[in-house]
């Protein structure tokens, strides 16, 4: 787990992978994945890889990417999450 960056997903906003998945086709370092567990009722949510945390870029691609707002990137050493970029411009 990162000391320096976590990732959120609001999955009630999430459209789902086969309905969206821009997250995971935007994202340079891959800390989005498809839950392939199948019958799960998770199955088509996006998965994070909270190894892969290290890796952000803050490249802000998935944010902006997803309509719905659902993805906040916490900056843990400002101790304070970014807000949606969306909220952030209004
Ligand atoms: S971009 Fe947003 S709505 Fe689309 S799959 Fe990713 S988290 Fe869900
Ligand atoms: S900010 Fe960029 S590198 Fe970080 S999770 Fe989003 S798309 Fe991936």
């Amino acid at each position: 787990m990162s000391l320096f960056i976590k990732v959120d997903i609001a999955f009630e906003r999430c459209a789902g992978v086969s309905g969206c998945g821009r997250c995971l086709r935007v994202c340079p370092v891959n800390i989005f994945t498809k839950d392939g567990s199948t019958g799960s009722a998770k199955a088509d949510l996006p998965l994070l890889v909270d190894e892969a945390f290290d890796e952000c870029t803050l490249c802000d691609l998935c944010v902006q990417s997803c309509r719905p707002d659902a993805i906040r990137i916490h900056k843990l050493y400002e101790g304070v999450g970014s807000p949606p970029a969306k909220a952030a411009a209004e």
